[in-house]
């Protein structure tokens, strides 16, 4: 294996020839580098994707500070290499390395892999290839690194189960610390590699595929999920934080333009309005709030430590965030004249998001981002996200008349049950909401909408239907673009291949193992990106292994079903699921359970965390002591 040493001088020649070389120097202002003799165990954190996505990513950022922190430990980080750098590193014999040390990564003791969306599974097997790794946990041995994930994909392990040793489930910032404590002990106690992975398997929230087996019926479907081992739990549930811990202030500045040159604060975690179609806002739950004051103080602190001009204030519905007002009202003063531009992605349609973003206004902003996913009122009970048109078109006039000359419309296509009136119902509501602008501003008003394809994810009330198949998504995508032309509208969409390839892998079980392996063998990568798309030979990867990708996708699943991802647990209970299902199905919505608890499971589950953690902190409803089993549990309205 080569010395840092050897791979900066390989690199020294080679870093001309490729795009944006500043991608692979490291040397970033914040970085952390500290002394590999002066540490037990190195950890280097990798996205598989592309520098200039993967440095903003937040969840890592969170990460490599936990670690860091640490006497004990280093983190370090790498990225996929675009595929120009990619050639020379093979060309050249230079494994993958870290951008701090330039250490190859087969020299840390865990690699940690960040899977926020499932595209980048074929990357994973790409990177661990690179740094010169077997891609098979089952050829992995003592003297090769720890390999685990996690990120809201693996919240479906299953496809990824032969690559990974480990999954972490649920929230990281916690579990780390415990993932490391073991390795250390298994380092010094020199025991045998299976001998790591059961012991892992007995931290709280972590998954440890090898020691489980699974079992089908006759029809395909499966049959169960049966742990091998004694000490592997039989469903294991995902980890949260009971309090989210201060958030981290020294973002990495990169030495080059990336997609996001900013400071992000997340001001809260979880959602609690219950969009079904939302797997984000199912598996974060509980919503658990930062406070006004450590939101700003963070803020102030990030901005100082990196010179950023941008900051995001980051949540899934920043409206639902309690003090929405005294927060933007204290982070307007505190930054006052100083050319920073904020952001508050995620607000409701009211008109009161409008006032919000106004007093945060980015001037160099054109948009204004709304959400209604879809344009009948009947296709919002099914959603649950019921907003009545005339509350989206009052919003819409309260945008114009502010300034704003384009609203983004954001929608889904594919909903279940949607007809082809519902789609239409798109196209109709973009044009009445351009009118109202066309009325305070004249032709500058502009509506663009963007359209994706609806996927029923694993863990939300619609895991049981199906995707639509291409046919149907090209009918109403037809029938949009027939309907939105001309200069004050723009209609950007999903391509119905991205958003089968996506289905397959966020649904699949393990026999979709074989089939990302084959596709990655025959040159499927970077499939998150459009000019990568290999179609063709994810088709050809199915048939390889004889199965039928619409199996996966375009097939109704019965209601007893056993889904692939029923062992993996994010606390949410599959009943109340299946009676959210069958109340959308009755066009019944749900109120934000912050005003009627509807026991989705959270509070069973985290009784303890709760009971120990009272207030107004968390949003859910306190729980009486003593911490019991879930039928003698006490909640206090
Ligand atoms: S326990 Fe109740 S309040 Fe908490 S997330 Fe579940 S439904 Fe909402």
């Amino acid at each position: 294996m080569l010395t840092p040493d050897q791979i900066e001088a390989r690199l020294e020649r080679l870093l001309l020839k490729v795009q944006k070389p500043g991608r692979y120097v490291g040397g970033e202002l914040n970085a952390v580098v500290k002394d590999w003799s002066a540490v037990r165990t190195r950890v280097a954190f990798i996205f598989p994707d592309i520098y200039d996505l993967g440095v903003s990513n937040v969840g890592l950022k969170i990460l490599y500070d936990q670690v860091n922190q640490r006497e004990d430990a280093l983190a370090e980080r790498a990225y996929s290499p675009w595929t120009d750098m990619e050639a020379l590193l093979r060309e050249h014999g230079i494994p993958l390395y870290s951008l701090e040390s330039k250490r190859p990564l087969a020299d840390f003791d865990i690699l940690a892999f960040s899977l926020p969306y499932e595209t980048l599974y074929t990357n994973t097997l790409n990177l661990l290839d690179l740094a010169g790794l077997p891609v098979r946990t089952a050829d992995r041995d003592a003297s090769h690194p720890l390999v685990i994930a996690g990120g809201h994909a693996c919240m479906n392990p299953e496809p990824m189960h032969l690559f990974v040793d480990a999954f972490a489930i649920g929230e990281g910032e916690e579990v780390i610390h415990d993932i490391i404590a073991v390795h250390q002990a298994w380092k010094e106690g020199g025991a045998a590699r299976p001998d790591l992975l059961r012991s892992l398997a007995k931290i709280p929230g972590v998954y440890v595929p090898s020691l489980y087996e699974a079992h089908y019926q006759d029809d395909g479907t499966l049959a169960e999920t049966v742990p091998l081992d004694p000490l592997a739990p039989k469903v294991v549930i995902k980890r949260i934080v009971a309090r989210l811990p201060p958030p981290p202030t020294k973002f990495i500045v990169p030495n080059i333009d990336i997609v996001h040159n900013r400071v992000s604060v997340e001001i809260m975690r979880g959602c609690t309005r219950g969009c079904r179609f939302c797997q984000a806002g199912m598996i974060t739950r509980p919503v658990r709030e930062r406070s006004v004051d450590e939101i700003v103080a963070a803020a102030e602190e990030a901005v100082r430590a990196t010179g950023f001009e941008e900051l995001a204030l980051l949540s899934l519905s920043s409206s639902d965030y309690s003090r929405i007002l005294e927060l933007v009202t204290a982070v307007g003063e505190r930054f006052t004249g100083r050319h920073l531009s904020v952001s508050l992605p995620s607000l409701r349609i009211e008109t009161v998001s409008v006032a919000l973003m106004d007093k945060l206004r980015d001037r160099r902003a054109s948009g204004f981002t709304l959400a209604p996913e879809a344009a009948t009122e009947r296709m919002r009970r099914i959603i649950n996200k019921f907003i009545p048109d005339e509350q989206i078109l009052a919003t819409a006039r309260e945008i114009y008349a502010h300034g704003w000359p384009t609203i983004k419309l954001y929608f889904m296509i594919g909903h279940p049950a949607e007809t082809l009136e519902d789609v239409q119902a798109i196209a109709d509501l973009c044009k009445r909401v351009q009118a109202e602008g066309r009325k305070i501003m004249g032709g500058r008003a502009k509506v663009h909408a963007g359209v994706s394809t609806f996927i029923p994810k694993p863990h939300t009330p619609f895991q049981w239907v199906s995707v639509d198949t291409p046919g149907q998504i090209k009918a109403k995508q037809d029938l949009l673009r027939r309907e939105l032309h001309g200069g004050a509208f723009k209609l950007s969409w999903t391509s119905p291949e991205d958003t089968l390839l996506e289905a397959w892998l966020s649904r699949g079980d393990r026999r979709i193992a074989e089939v990302i392996y084959t596709a990655w063998k025959n040159g499927a990568k970077f499939d998150a990106w459009q000019e990568n798309r290999r179609f063709e030979t994810w088709m050809a990867a199915f048939a390889g292994q004889g199965l039928d990708p619409a199996f996966y996708t375009h097939r109704q699943r019965r209601t007893d079903e056993i889904f692939p991802w029923d062992h993996i647990s994010d606390a949410v209970r599959k009943k109340f699921l299946f009676d959210d299902f069958r109340q959308s199905l009755e066009g019944q919505i749900r109120v934000d359970c912050r005003q009627q608890c509807f026991a989705c499971g959270i509070l069973p589950a985290f009784a303890n965390t709760r009971r120990d953690n009272p207030g107004e902190y968390w949003k859910c409803p306190e729980v009486r002591s003593p911490a019991p089993k879930e039928k003698e549990l006490v909640v206090i309205p």
